[in-house]
């Protein structure tokens, strides 16, 4: 049918591209991509040679004109994003507005993505979780970013699961907030590589997945950052530390 598809693409594993994902790029008039670039290398691994245009952040609203325009002439138009779902902390949503506002049919065709994947095998609560994209480049920021969600949470009945995307370049000064913020015994983890050869977790106290961290020095990779939404109570932190230094005085830390 005509309409707008947002296509899921791999995080990492090519296999993780969805059957339907496949057929629809190869029946698609166009696909709108981040990159056509990166695409290409998809669609070459998969022998197909729909055309591409570009789409992104520094053309999304021109684009989505044109696309839109074409759509109301029954084309059937994928977008896809380097990497996940589209939209997700990548372009996509500017399209999709301007697809909703002309009535034209929008179809998620879902598949790999970042977010569900970390929190899923993260060993945190699913139930209910927050994502919030980048945290802030500069300390400052993120600092306030993050005392902020603290304080959310402290006043809140729900204890949502807080998700954060992260590069490596910043993952050590990110962990060193988190633990001076919800306080070194506090459940995190960092999910890194997903579907990748060196896919790994890194699971445990704030403290510990810090220090992990810091001591691998140039730490590689794309990752997910998670933080448990359930505060530790003033009281259980306090005894919580107190244990931890009864466990160093005795030589068993
Ligand atoms: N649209 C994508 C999705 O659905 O997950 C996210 C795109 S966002 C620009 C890229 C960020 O997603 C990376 O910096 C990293 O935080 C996360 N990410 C993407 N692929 C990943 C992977 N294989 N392992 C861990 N994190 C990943």
């Amino acid at each position: 049918a005509p309409g707008l598809y947002l296509v899921a693409t791999p995080i990492g594993n090519l296999e993780d591209i969805t059957l339907r994902a496949l057929r629809i790029l190869r029946s698609a008039d166009r696909i709108a991509c981040e990159d056509t670039r990166q695409t290409q290398k998809l669609l070459n691994h998969f022998g197909i040679t729909t055309p591409t245009v570009s789409y992104h952040l520094h053309n999304e609203r021109g684009r989505s004109e044109e696309l839109v325009n074409a759509l109301r002439e029954g084309a059937r138009i994928a977008v896809v994003s380097d990497a996940g779902m589209p939209g997700i902390a990548d372009p996509g949503e500017e399209i999709v507005r301007a697809a909703v506002e002309a009535n034209i049919a929008v179809y998620p065709v879902p598949g790999a993505n970042a977010v569900l994947s970390a929190l899923t095998a993260s060993g945190l609560p699913t139930e209910q979780f927050a994502f919030h994209g980048f945290l802030p480049s500069k300390a400052g920021e993120r600092r306030t970013v993050l005392e902020s969600l603290r304080e959310t949470l402290k006043s809140a009945e729900e204890s949502a699961t807080q998700i954060f995307y992260e590069t490596p370049h910043r993952i050590a000064e990110a962990l060193v907030d988190v633990e001076a913020v919800f306080g070194p015994q506090h459940p995190i983890a960092v999910a890194r590589e997903l579907t990748k050869l060196h896919e790994e977790f890194l699971r445990g106290t704030a403290s510990e997945v810090r220090s992990t961290v810091q001591s691998r020095e140039g730490i590689r990779g794309e990752m997910v950052l998670l933080i448990s939404g359930k505060l530790l109570s003033e009281q259980n932190e306090s005894s919580a530390s107190l244990a931890e230094q009864v466990r160093r005085l005795i030589g068993n830390g």
